[in-house]
């Protein structure tokens, strides 16, 4: 079996992180792309272009302890992720 490494695809949190697991879709259904800090029934907790989560979630770590260099290895991906791919 192939191991399961999934990751939110709008932060790059590994959802085994979450501590609801994963997101949720408006009908109340668990959503396996987002984590529940980013997507909540059926939307985005944050609304605004790839640099301003970014930033957001630097400032967030930041503010709960980790070190500037952490916030920055955590976020420096994010641009990869599925949510902001350019199609
Ligand atoms: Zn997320």
């Amino acid at each position: 079996m192939k191991k399961q490494n999934k990751v939110c695809q709008s932060c790059g949190m590994p959802l085994s992180k979450d501590p609801q697991g994963c997101g949720t879709n408006a009908d109340g259904s668990a959503n396996h792309d987002y984590c529940s800090y980013c997507y909540k029934d059926g939307k985005f907790l944050f609304d605004g272009s790839v640099l301003e989560f970014q930033e957001f979630c630097r400032k967030m770590m930041v503010e709960s302890g980790h070190s500037k260099v952490m916030a920055w290895l955590f976020t420096r991906g994010m641009k990869r992720l599925a949510r902001w791919k350019k199609s």
